[in-house]
């Protein structure tokens, strides 16, 4: 591993590891979602300086792999995060979508406006849309739900600065 401010996260999960790799992007590391069953396709992917993420057997010895252990999203989360020795300063809660992998942007309330309940609208200033798939992201309960898990499995304190949530 490089020198950890020279580091960028760029996983590429094994697609097994669904829940993980959606957890990932929650903590706003990029974290691609590829079957990893070819080893032609890890090797490419090592070469252009990703982390490939994955429980395959066949891969556990493979120097510069993270090999997950549990089948439990939380625990594997948790894995990762000691693996690589994830920090709390490299985490961007919320930046991108859970779904797509892509950075969100900014907007404001009108370009929210019929995107997002009523009662949200009215409520929430900050929105976040994935320009790949128009899924508009804002605070609320369900993040609120997510930082507390995450809060209570890794120790971080996530409520300062960015909150977030994906419904
Ligand atoms: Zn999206």
């Amino acid at each position: 591993m490089n020198a950890d401010e020279e580091r960028q996260n760029r996983f590429v999960v094994d697609s097994m590891l669904g829940k993980l790799a959606r957890w990932l992007r929650v903590l706003g590391c990029d974290a691609r979602s590829i079957s990893l069953e070819n080893p032609g396709v890890l090797t490419a992917l090592m070469n252009e300086g990703c982390t490939p993420v994955t429980r395959r057997e066949k891969f556990r010895e493979v120097e510069g792999v993270v090999f997950i252990r549990s089948d439990h999203p939380f625990e594997q989360l948790m894995e990762l995060i000691d693996l690589v020795n994830l920090r709390r300063e490299e985490v961007r809660l919320f930046s991108r979508c859970t779904l797509c992998n892509v950075a969100l942007d900014q907007i404001s309330g009108e370009a929210a406006f019929g995107f997002v309940p009523d009662y949200v609208f009215e409520t929430v200033s900050d929105f976040r849309k994935c320009p790949e798939c128009g899924r508009v992201y804002w605070p609320g309960s369900h993040r609120r739900k997510m930082i507390e898990q995450l809060e209570s499995l890794t120790g971080w304190s996530l409520h300062k600065g960015d909150e977030g949530g994906a419904e």
